[in-house]
Order: C-alpha cells, then sequence, then structure tokens
C-alpha cells in the first residue's frame, strides 16, 4: 500500500553537513521510502496525504552498543571506575537474570524506554542466560524494534554463578542463534563480554563459529587504562588488545568493538583493514572517568565508526543526548590536547553516526537500510514538536539543534518503522 507524507525532513546522507526539505512529500511503499520531492508525482495526486505536522520529521536512532540486563542501574555507582564497577555493581545485577521470571518483568521496560526514546533499532547485550535473553528478544519484537541480540559469553573472571563451562557457553550461544535464525526483525550476534572474562579457547571457538555460520560479533576494547594493562599480563603473547581479538578470529567486518579509547596507531591500522567497526560511548566514558576516544582522529584515518548508549555505564538510552556528548567530549579533548591539533566533531558528524552511520551495520548485516531519507530505505521516523510558539524564529534546524540539546521525549510526537507508528 503507498502512503503519502508531508513535512519537513532533516536528514545527514553525508557527516559533512545536515539536509533540510521543507514541506516535502515522502512517498512511501510498503513501509519502504520510493521518493521524497517537493511535488506529490502525478500519479498519487488522488491519495489522502497524512500531514505529520508543523515540527520537523528526522530518521529515528539506532543504537550501537547497550546493556539490557543494566538498564535498572542507569546511573547507579558512578562514581566507581569501571573494574571495581562490574565487580560490586554490574555482575551481581546480571547474577538476577538467573530468573527467567525476573527476566519477564524487567524487559518490558527496557523495550518500551528504547521506543519512548525514539530509538527503534539497536544492537544489545543480554546476559549468559539462554533463557533469559531469548526473552529479551521477544520483548524487542513485540514492541517494534529491529534488533541484534547478544548471549553473554564468560568462562573466566566473572563470579562463580555467573562463569561458564567453555563447551556448555558454545553449545548455548549456538543453539540460542540457531533459535533465532537469521530471517526475522531479531537476529543473533556472538557476545564474547570481554577478553579478560574469555579464555583463549572459547575466544577460538567462538571466532570459528563466527566465520562458519557468518555471525556478526560484538565486545569491549580497551575502555580503561587498568583494563588495558590487565589485558597485557593475561595475554603476553599478543602484541596489543585488538591483536587479542584478531587473533582468535574476532575482528572481522562484521564485529563491533566498544570504546577503544587507547588503541596506537598499530592496533587503529588493523582495526582498518579488517573493516571492524569501533563504537563511540561518550556518556559511559565520562561517567566511569575512562578516558575519552578520539573520535575525530579515527574518523579522519578513515575508520567504520558508530555510537552507542552503554547502559548502564551510559545513563540515557537516549541517543540525542549522546549525540552531544560525543560533540562535547570532542570539543574537551582539542582543548586538552591542543598540541596534537586534535579537531572537535561537528553536530552533523555526530547526527551521521547515529542515525546512517550506525544504519550501516544492519544494511551490511542484511536487515535493510535506515538512517537517511533516501529512496528504497526503510521509512524510519521520528516526528518532533518543540512546542514554541510561532513568533519564535528558529528555522527547522535550530529545532533539530534544540531538541538534540534540551529537547526530551515528550518532544517526540510519532515513531514509524518500516511505515508503521509504534
Ligand atoms: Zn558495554
Amino acid at each position: 500500500m503507498i502512503k503519502v507524507y508531508k513535512g519537513t525532513f532533516i536528514d545527514t546522507p553525508t557527516p559533512e553537513s545536515f539536509r533540510v526539505r521543507d514541506n516535502h512529500y515522502a512517498l512511501c511503499d510498503e513501509g519502504v521510502l520510493k521518493s521524497l520531492t517537493k511535488h506529490v508525482p502525478r500519479e498519487y495526486e488522488s491519495l489522502p496525504v497524512t500531514d505529520l505536522g508543523p515540527g520537523i520529521v528526522i530518521p529515528s536512532f539506532i543504537d550501537l552498543h547497550i546493556h539490557a540486563p543494566q538498564h535498572m542501574q542507569m546511573g547507579v555507582g558512578l562514581d566507581l571506575e569501571l573494574l571495581d564497577w562490574l565487580n560490586t555493581l554490574t555482575f551481581p545485577g546480571e547474577t538476577r537474570f538467573t530468573s527467567p521470571e525476573y527476566a519477564r518483568e524487567l524487559y518490558p521496560l527496557f523495550a518500551a524506554d528504547l521506543v519512548r526514546q525514539g530509538t527503534l533499532r539497536a544492537v544489545v547485550y543480554g546476559t549468559v542466560h539462554s533463557e533469559s535473553t531469548m526473552i529479551l528478544a521477544e520483548e524487542l519484537e513485540k514492541a517494534g524494534l529491529k534488533a541484534f541480540v547478544g548471549k553473554v559469553n564468560m568462562d573466566c573472571h566473572a563470579p562463580p554463578e555467573l562463569l561458564e563451562d567453555r563447551r556448555q557457553s558454545l553449545e548455548e550461544t549456538e543453539a540460542f542463534c540457531l533459535k533465532l535464525g537469521d530471517k526475522g526483525s531479531i537476529r543473533p550476534i556472538l557476545t564474547p563480554r570481554f577478553a579478560p572474562s574469555c579464555s583463549i579457547g572459547l575466544m577460538k571457538a567462538l571466532g570459528a563459529l563466527s566465520h562458519r555460520d557468518d555471525l556478526p560479533v560484538q565486545s569491549h576494547l580497551s575502555e580503561t587504562v587498568s583494563e588495558t594493562r590487565w589485558v597485557s599480563d593475561l595475554f603476553p603473547d599478543s602484541r596489543n588488545y585488538t591483536q587479542v581479538y584478531d587473533q582468535n578470529g574476532l575482528l572481522g567486518k562484521g564485529s563491533l568493538m566498544a570504546h577503544a579509547i587507547f588503541l596506537n596507531d598499530e592496533e587503529v591500522d588493523l582495526i582498518v583493514k579488517r573493516e571492524t567497526t569501533l563504537v563511540h560511548c561518550p556518556s559511559a566514558n565520562s561517567n566511569l572517568g575512562s578516558g575519552i576516544m578520539p573520535l575525530a582522529r579515527y574518523l579522519d584515518r578513515g575508520v567504520s565508526l558508530g555510537l552507542g548508549t552503554d547502559v548502564g555505564a551510559g545513563h540515557t538510552t537516549a541517543m540525542y543526548r549522546v549525540i552531544t556528548q560525543a560533540v562535547t567530549v570532542s570539543k574537551l579533548l582539542k582543548i586538552l590536547q591542543r598540541e596534537k591539533g586534535q579537531r572537535a566533531v561537528s553536530l552533523s558528524e555526530a547526527f551521521f553516526l547515529a542515525t546512517a552511520g550506525n544504519g550501516k551495520f544492519f544494511e551490511k548485516r542484511g536487515m535493510g537500510s535506515s538512517g537517511v531519507f533516501q529512496g528504497g530505505m526503510s521509512f524510519d521516523a521520528l516526528v518532533l514538536d518543540m512546542g514554541l510558539p510561532p513568533v519564535v524564529k528558529l528555522t527547522p534546524l535550530n529545532h533539530l539543534e534544540r531538541f538534540l540539546y534540551s529537547g526530551d521525549d515528550r518532544n517526540i510526537k510519532k515513531r514509524i518503522s518500516g511505515g508503521k507508528e509504534l
């Protein structure tokens, strides 16, 4: 069925600048955008037009790194650093998902929160528990999201309640991936938590599984200095943290590595060579005092990049807030490293990452294109209205800037995924 929408559309087909098309008509066929033009094409003139109102329409957000079980601990214990935060709060919190009833109670709230904040696609961590993580996948599907969901793997350096036997970890992961399959709106992603919590044997087996079944991979890389030191003690045969993943077959085109703050040039070259995507999580990195990813330096070196909330170390599921945090921390890095000639990233670059940039991962994995208003892309959109009186003279772009910095979910009037309102 063909639908026609009228509105003022803003997107970023390239990172350099925003594209504004005011009072345009979007023609959608079965949820896929056919065209976005100033006038309705003649053959469709008789169709009814849905007016999206006086505000602006933007692509819906995509979160490339978020931990569903940590949703209830957002903002809690953020005076701690990563390894203490994991041991005192996060691991005990994740242990509770041993109970599927607990998962059934909490995961619908997580899914609803993503939709409320306009995040309609996401790459999500569960816990080591297959049953609870399958409940997470079901709840995301019910809420109308498109997502990759990972059952976490850990066979060392975790509390006994969360530790898996290597063989059991692999068998359960394979069964989990088979059950989710590769056709639906929720698909599996291999999720070795991070190198310290996985033995070489487990990482190698997951790497082989990824190659055999063409499965994507997500993990954490070089988030804090103390973690990086720990990794070099644990893996003396690897030259650096990035090489640990590479030597075990976990670094490829379909891999997402969160944080990547302290990479040396050799590691950055390897990331570029393997076409791995690094996921910047500025909120979490600031909260745990981990560091600032040199985002502009990576962008300028041609690294594939994405953006994530990293809830619960990130304190909000709102990608619009993470966009502005990415800009803010890059400005701080520019101030702190003036002698290195660091540049700050622009708002359009950060917005691009959270929409078109993150959308590329879904496109690469055969989940349809999203993140830009272009013919052939899934019509995934948010209708925003800042509710300002007409005497206030702001351009459509000013409205978007105001929303990103100081708006909230009350300004999101409609959420559309594949042409369907959620
Ligand atoms: Zn994380």
